[in-house]
């Protein structure tokens, strides 16, 4: 699995995320500030339930973000991990976690394994 496909990026604002997500889902995200047209990524995220409720909780944080839809929680977490690696492992920031006993596994590391 590729990094997944993100919107964005866009103003990180309550009125953009309702928007911009319209429906209630799982996903995953980038927040970050613009730099020359790209996001410079500062944190990754998802939520297994509600992406936008999720988003909407980090306004005033971050400038911006992206995101993606997921089809599960399963498909979020695995969205999260590819974009911790890809923006965010050589930052120091902790891996994502996994839901509990889930058994899910990182599919780029073997943190959980
Ligand atoms: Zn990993």
């Amino acid at each position: 699995m590729a990094a997944p496909a993100l919107t964005g990026p866009l103003p990180l604002n309550a009125e953009s995320v309702k928007l911009a997500i319209p429906r209630k889902s799982p996903g995953s995200y980038v927040l970050g500030t613009m730099t020359d047209g790209e996001l410079e990524a500062r944190h990754v995220g998802r939520s297994d339930t509600d992406v936008a409720d999720r988003l909407t909780a980090h306004v005033g944080q971050y400038p911006s973000f992206c995101f993606a839809y997921a089809t599960s929680a399963l498909a979020a977490f695995e969205q999260e991990c590819e974009l911790y690696h890809a923006y965010m492992s050589s930052s120091g920031a902790a891996h994502p976690a996994r839901a509990p006993n889930s058994g899910w596994r990182c599919p780029r590391c073997a943190v959980f394994d």
